[in-house]
């Protein structure tokens, strides 16, 4: 009897478990280049150096920089080591050290813009190629690696519309 009894129980609880809904899938992860490409690139962007209000830029778009070459960008002057900030959300695209701008970060945008940062102090040491990061999220420090060297220590942001380092646009138009 004791044992029909529990056999019961024991059925009872099998069929409780069978009717109870299974727990619902995970969501399928979304894939951040595929959102960026759809995103319109904001048209104020914030101002990627920590602590730099807008009255402090200075517009050195198209300035000469020698050999016919023209400055494609803007410098933003702040102490060594001060906070580089992205200025958009993107994809880490390349870190690879060149002799203009010495220690850099390349980032893809929103709406395939891609975002120059150069002469970097240092990237932020644990930053890969591949990695998502966000508006406002720290990307490394400000320095005068490359070419700087013999100037104060400042960020040279560049926005691209068309391409790595094709299509350059003033960003000082987006950070005012
Ligand atoms: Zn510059």
């Amino acid at each position: 009897m004791l044992y029909k009894l529990f056999a019961l129980f024991g059925l009872s609880l099998i069929l409780v478990a069978c009717t109870t809904h299974p727990p619902a899938p995970p969501p399928i992860p979304k894939d951040p280049a595929l959102d960026l490409k759809n995103t319109p690139l904001p048209k104020k962007l914030p101002i990627p150096v920590q602590g730099i209000q807008a009255q402090q830029l200075s517009d050195t778009w198209g300035a000469s920089r020698g050999q016919g070459r023209l400055h494609e960008g803007i410098d933003i002057m702040a102490p060594r080591g001060t906070k580089v900030l992205s200025a958009t959300e993107g994809v880490i695209a390349d870190l690879r050290n060149n002799n203009l701008g010495g220690k850099v970060i390349w980032i893809l945008g929103p709406s395939s813009s891609w975002h120059y940062y150069a002469h970097l102090d240092a990237q932020r040491s644990d930053l890969k190629v591949g990695d998502y990061v966000r508006r406002g999220e720290h990307i490394g420090f400000v320095g005068n690696t490359g070419n700087a060297q013999a100037t104060a220590p400042h960020l040279h942001y560049g926005i691209y519309l068309q391409g790595k380092g094709r299509g350059a646009v003033n960003p000082f138009l987006y950070l005012r």
